[in-house]
């Protein structure tokens, strides 16, 4: 049966993407030995290290503007603290904007003082705060681009001169930016990239070097540049399915192609939320992700009766988080407009039999 595929990952691939990677695991192009059997230093690896290197760069369209791009381990939580052993001298805003925020905001503390410049976590974090003033005396402003649980996204980004840092995790080239913008973004792979385990960081380089405090190597973003992100063996699967994700996104148009499908399918959710009665949408209306679709159901009489219908139709993964509750369909850039489309008639079809 075919399964429509809601989860808020790990990890949501296109077939073609999958394919190519479980072969590479027996062979990889043909050379006679697995990708995940040859050296990391062998000409092959290195040219996929390069090759996904380069790529995030022209995807983001950052290429020759003094950044780097480095696959690292530990996930977008290590990045939490990393960024902030390597930023953080005196003082950092964070805008907090979830859970994930939160996370980061607790690590930075450990490093020097932090200033949530604005929060709206007394709504539960259903909307993006705005209007706030961003303290021109700070190292840098940390973001969260796309809040995967609460299913807000900051559409437009504070202008301010201090240091932009975003975590991007569950919306990296999922949409156009002017990314020359942030001085550093960092992305847990394994929402629109590949499987969990490697991480995108991309750092502006003039940024770096400048705390006073001594970075332990495997934390310091100078050393993987340095070692063009080869510093210690690097998670050659995860590295090599992110390289071919992104070959692909290039491939159909780059982000503003997929843009326009990921707005597509997220117009087609939420016009269905406004209409139909039966359900009621979590995030304020302008701040709505595009990644991830946030409601509940108005007559809880009806839930087991919409969980039937989904299961039937094989629609998996729609369950909120625990902190929201309701429902939540992820629609990162690798699930087909069809299953929305599977999705939101089964949504109009409970209305009539409600
Ligand atoms: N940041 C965001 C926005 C996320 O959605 C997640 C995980 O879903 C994380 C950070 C944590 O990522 P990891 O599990 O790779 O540490």
């Amino acid at each position: 049966m075919k399964k429509h595929n809601f989860s808020a990952g790990p990890c949501i691939l296109p077939k073609e993407v999958m394919q190519k990677a479980s072969e590479a695991v027996l062979d990889l192009d043909g050379i006679g030995l697995s990708l995940i059997e040859i050296s990391h230093r062998s000409k092959e690896f290195v040219a996929i290290m390069e090759k996904a290197r380069s790529l995030a760069l022209e995807l983001l369209g950052l290429e020759g503007k003094g950044y780097q791009a480095v696959f690292l381990q530990g996930g977008a939580s290590m990045q939490f603290l990393m960024t902030a052993y390597n930023l953080l001298e005196k003082k950092a805003g964070y805008v907090n904007t979830g859970t994930w925020s939160q996370k980061a905001i607790k690590e930075a503390r450990l490093f020097g003082e932090i200033v949530e410049v604005a929060s709206s976590q007394e709504q539960n974090f259903n909307h993006i705060p705005k209007g706030y003033k961003v303290p021109s005396d700070l190292d840098y402003l940390h973001l969260t681009s796309n809040n995967t649980i609460f299913g807000t996204q900051i559409k437009e980004f504070p202008k301010t001169d201090v240091p932009l840092v975003c975590d991007m995790s569950s919306d990296i080239f999922s949409r156009q930016l002017d990314f020359s913008k942030f001085d550093l973004i960092y992305a847990g792979a394994q929402k629109n990239m590949g499987p969990a385990g490697t991480t995108l960081v991309v750092v502006k380089e003039d940024i770096l070097g400048k705390v006073t405090r001594k970075i332990p190597s495997m934390l310091d973003y100078s050393v993987h540049i340095s070692k063009d992100s080869m510093f210690n063996t690097p998670a050659v699967f995860p590295v090599y399915v992110s390289m071919l994700t992104m070959q692909w996104l290039k491939d159909l148009g780059g982000i503003a192609a997929i843009e326009e499908i990921n707005e597509r399918k997220a117009n087609l959710i939420y016009s269905e939320i406004e209409l139909n009665p039966v359900f009621s949408g979590y995030a304020a209306k302008e701040d709505r992700s595009t990644m991830n679709a946030t409601f509940n159901i108005t007559d809880d009489a009806l839930k087991d009766m919409f969980d039937a219908m989904c299961k039937e139709a094989g629609i998996s993964g729609i369950n909120g988080h625990r902190s929201v509750g309701g429902y939540r369909a992820s629609m990162y850039n690798a699930l087909p407009i069809e299953s929305v489309g599977v999705l939101v008639d089964i949504m109009s079809e409970l209305e009539k039999k409600g």
